[in-house]
């Protein structure tokens, strides 16, 4: 049966999208392309009617299989015969001049076999499609500005190609995120936002939450939890601070500028959660505020270190093989760990299974612009040598 997930308006794409939607990045983070579609098919049993995924959330899942999260989400939505409302499919792609763009649209529209103008379908099923600049930064504003790109993104959506288009950014491009916001040409933004970091709505410079909404862009929120690694994180966060995940998830929830919450879970018991909670009543005001000074006293302990969000890695291989994520990820348990005065000893014993592929790194810096935290990674990869070796 189908929850009660409460509707909101879409920005200016008029489009009202449940509150709660689902990210389907972690789908090549399963084991097996089964698990993937089992959790498709219960966000869409249970209502949510946004799924939002991208050209490069692509991977080897645990059985050694390419996981292609396009295609799921395309097959998931084209077998459905009892899908009552048509299905807001957002993707981004990491074309950025007009070329680039039509070619990882067109890519983009066939791995999930979207059909039609105007009025698009998967299968027999209506769709909208939401397409994004994907992980907007100085240098890729400039060059989406200065290449005639926006142009062509414009015309794609006269064309009825696509519907709507928007970018995704992260934390560290305000000033960016900014400007495209200025341009008033896009109908939705996906923005990172949580109640450890919430630099991009009230404790910005800008309220760029606020400022969007203003503009009637709607607006998707992602990392409400603060990225793959937070559920380790909190294993060790929750002996110092009384946030939970429902905190977490309702602290996003309760902002009036965004649109719909992207919950990037894995397993149906973990997003049957995040359901419950949505569905529920919003804690009051002053228990929120309780939670974010609560979640201030940690927040600088999350400062600097990796949340194995594996964006880096989506276009980018480094040339010596070095499989940094891995290695930053025990790095920053291990750092986090040093910061709230914990025994580090495991972190040597992990460190040392990686040292030989860690070691490797010769310093180039080629992989700097990947990260979307902008971390120092070659800098890490020395101090995590330097701390655990
Ligand atoms: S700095 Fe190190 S990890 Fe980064 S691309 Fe160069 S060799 Fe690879
Ligand atoms: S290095 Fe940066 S982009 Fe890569 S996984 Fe860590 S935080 Fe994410």
């Amino acid at each position: 049966m189908k929850s009660r997930i409460k509707r909101r308006r879409l920005g200016r794409t008029e489009l009202f999208v449940s509150e709660l939607s689902y990210g389907a990045m972690n789908l090549r983070l399963l084991d097996t392309i089964d698990e993937a579609y089992e959790i498709l098919d219960y966000v869409l049993s249970q209502g949510v009617n946004l799924i939002d995924t991208a050209r490069a959330y692509n991977g080897i899942n645990g059985h050694g299989e390419f996981v292609e999260s396009e295609v799921l989400v395309g097959n998931a939505i084209r077998r459905r015969s009892d899908l009552d409302e048509p299905i807001v499919v957002v993707t981004k792609g990491h074309g950025y001049t007009p070329s680039q763009f039509d070619e990882d649209l067109s890519v983009s529209l066939s791995k999930l076999k979207v059909e039609g103008r105007g009025n698009l379908t998967i299968g027999k099923n209506p769709i909208y499609l939401v397409y994004l600049y994907h992980g907007l930064n100085k240098e890729r504003w400039e060059t989406i500005v200065s290449s005639g790109s926006l142009e062509r993104a414009l015309e794609v959506k006269a064309q009825g190609i696509v519907n709507f288009i928007g970018f995704s950014s992260h934390y560290k491009n305000a000033p960016e995120i900014k400007d495209a916001l200025d341009t008033d040409v896009f109908d939705v933004v996906e923005l990172p936002y949580n109640i450890f970091n919430a630099t991009l709505g009230e404790d910005g410079e800008i309220n760029l939450l606020k400022y969007a909404y203003e503009r009637n862009v709607g607006i998707i929120n992602m990392k409400a939890f603060g990225g793959n690694s937070m559920p380790d994180m909190y294993n060790v966060l929750q002996e110092y601070i009384d946030i939970d995940y429902r905190a977490m998830l309702n602290f996003c929830l309760s902002n009036p500028y965004i649109s719909t919450v992207d919950a990037g879970a894995r397993y149906v018991n973990e997003f049957s959660l995040d359901i419950d909670t949505a569905t529920s009543p919003r804690p009051p005001r002053a228990e929120l505020a309780r939670l974010k000074n609560e979640a201030s006293k940690i927040a600088d302990c999350l400062q600097g270190l990796c949340r194995e969000c594996l964006h880096c890695i989506e276009k980018f291989e480094c040339p010596e093989g070095v499989d940094f994520p891995a290695v930053l990820s025990v790095y920053s348990r291990y750092l986090l760990s040093v910061r709230l005065g914990r025994d580090t000893e495991e972190f040597r014993d992990k460190y040392e299974k990686q040292r030989e592929n860690a070691e490797k790194c010769i310093g180039c810096g080629k992989c700097l612009s990947w990260c979307e935290y902008k971390l120092d990674i070659p800098a890490m990869l020395k101090d995590a040598r330097d701390a655990l070796r």
